[in-house]
């Protein structure tokens, strides 16, 4: 049993004012494997105190000092990269492909961003004005669980890079991920107030960070409804916004794939991070003329997929983060099913052979079309719709006609071709035949799947206030 009782304001470790306590699972074993004592608004009136405080003399700082800082919390989470990854194992059951690229893409995004910074001119002329990119101020960061040693990073990384002193509410349901990446970051010698860690709920700490006349800016990263909420609640001061929201992304299988290949991308993509992944490839596109052969390889590939607690390495798909999310995932089942879509494989209920663990069995759904809402709803578990199409052009009109913009995929034997759909695509990212991840290139979504980009250069320019001086 694990207890969280801190939280970390102006550089200390301190006792919450808030008393509310918080039950941490293993989603495999359903077991109760520690507390958190939650902030509440007290402590995130604190740590914006302190944050603001800490701003004058940080965002003074020059370039070369913030690259040497973002080196030394490079050095102490890359440190921790193993009590990470058994933190992330052990409250959140990610299969271990993900747990590793976790640990280290973490420690990573500290390098990425002094790079960034170094070759990035934060005085600029313009027409004769001298133009100066000034930090923002006080930025509150909130994020999902389901990435939450990664989006506390790259949210922190990018603010520190800017110039800004930084607050962050991360999930209440990652408190021990949370814990031990708060220990690293401590020793890496930032000055107090810089940095500050609030655990507490959405609607308590996170309302309050979102509503605070000295926030400057919220970076969020989260479902859309929180996100239409936080962007309402940050009108009132005219905070900057960052969101990062939902997605529901088309996999476009085009004629000319190589369909074992295409299949293997497909699945990836598709059941990534146990199908709790903003960018899963969830609606795959199938051509008519190859959907039989694209089914049969389907259903081959998904039945030898292994499920199961996460300590396996040879896992694939670990269980859904709690008993809310494994009821959701159920219940879109249900309603494929009553809408008339067929299973193809997968269904209701555990996996065979697992009696306990918010375990789901990855789910192709067929004859589904674009109108159902297992094809219009982020389900955010392994439950994917295959939408078959006639033509190139009806493909690019189903993968867009949706609420989402988040990241799609195009699969193609030839990359000409698939550089002339993906550019007619409305997603923030298109990824040909599985490319590698470029955690430089600008993400986020268009659409409801958010506003703005975060992380490198674009992200970096969304931290700053722009100043122009004529004459
Ligand atoms: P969520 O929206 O329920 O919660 C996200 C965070 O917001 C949590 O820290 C939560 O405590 C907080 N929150 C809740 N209510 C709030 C309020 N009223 N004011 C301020 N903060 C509040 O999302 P989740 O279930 O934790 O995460 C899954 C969602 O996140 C999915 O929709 C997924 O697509 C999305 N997501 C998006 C990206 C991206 O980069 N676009 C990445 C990861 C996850």
């Amino acid at each position: 049993m694990r207890t969280i009782d801190k939280i970390y304001i102006d550089g200390q470790f301190v006792t919450p004012h808030g008393q509310e306590l918080f039950d941490l699972f293993n989603p495999a074993t359903e077991e109760k494997i520690g507390q958190v004592r939650l902030g509440d608004a007290v402590d995130a009136k604190a740590a914006v105190a302190a944050a603001k405080h800490a701003f004058p003399a940080y965002s003074r700082t020059s370039k070369a000092e913030r690259i040497a800082l973002l080196r030394r919390l490079h050095d102490a989470v890359a440190a921790r990269s193993d009590a990470l990854a058994a933190a992330m194992t052990q409250e959140y059951g990610a299969p271990q492909s993900f747990v590793n690229f976790s640990a280290t893409h973490a420690a990573n995004l500290f390098l990425d961003m002094a790079e960034t910074i170094e070759a990035f001119e934060f005085t600029q002329t313009v027409g004769g004005a001298k133009v100066t990119l000034q930090p923002m101020g006080v930025v509150a960061a909130i994020s999902p669980w389901n990435s939450n040693i990664g989006s506390i990073c790259s949210k922190l990384a990018t603010a520190l890079a800017a110039g800004c002193t930084f607050v962050i509410k991360p999930s209440e349901m990652s408190a021990i991920q949370t814990q031990v990446l708060a220990e690293a970051l401590h020793e890496a010698g930032v000055p107090p107030g810089v940095f500050n860690i609030v655990n507490g709920r959405g609607d308590v700490v996170g309302a309050e960070l979102t509503s605070h006349p000295d926030v400057a800016k919220v970076t969020f990263t989260g479902s859309t409804a929180v996100g239409r909420s936080i962007m309402r609640a940050a009108a009132d001061t005219m905070k900057r916004v960052t969101l990062e929201l939902g997605g529901k992304g088309a996999n476009i299988i085009l004629p000319d794939a190589d369909i074992d290949a295409a299949v293997s991308t497909v699945i990836g993509v598709g059941f990534l991070n146990s199908g709790q992944a903003c960018i899963a490839g969830t609606r795959i596109l199938a051509p008519r003329s190859r959907l039989p052969l694209i089914l049969d390889r389907l259903k081959t590939a998904v039945a030898a997929l292994k499920v199961g607690e996460s300590t396996d390495p040879a896992v694939n798909v670990g269980p859904m983060v709690s008993q809310k999310q494994w009821d959701r995932v159920q219940n879109y089942i249900r309603v494929g099913i009553e809408e008339g879509a067929q299973v193809l494989i997968g269904g209701e209920g555990r996996p065979a052979g697992l009696d306990r663990g918010w375990f789901v069995q990855p789910t192709i759904f067929t004859g589904v079309n674009n109108t159902m809402r297992i094809a219009r709803e982020e389900i955010f578990g392994p439950v994917l719709c295959v939408i078959p199409y006639d033509d190139e052009d009806e493909a690019i009109a189903i993968a867009n006609d949706s609420p989402y913009g988040l990241q799609a995929y195009v699969e193609s034997a030839d990359p000409r071709h698939a550089h002339r759909v993906a550019e007619q695509l409305e997603f923030g990212r298109v990824v040909i035949n599985g490319a590698p991840h470029a955690p430089l290139a600008p993400f986020g979504g268009f659409k409801q799947s958010g506003i703005g980009r975060e992380y490198g250069r674009y992200g970096l320019e969304a931290h700053l206030e722009v100043r122009a001086i004529l004459g």
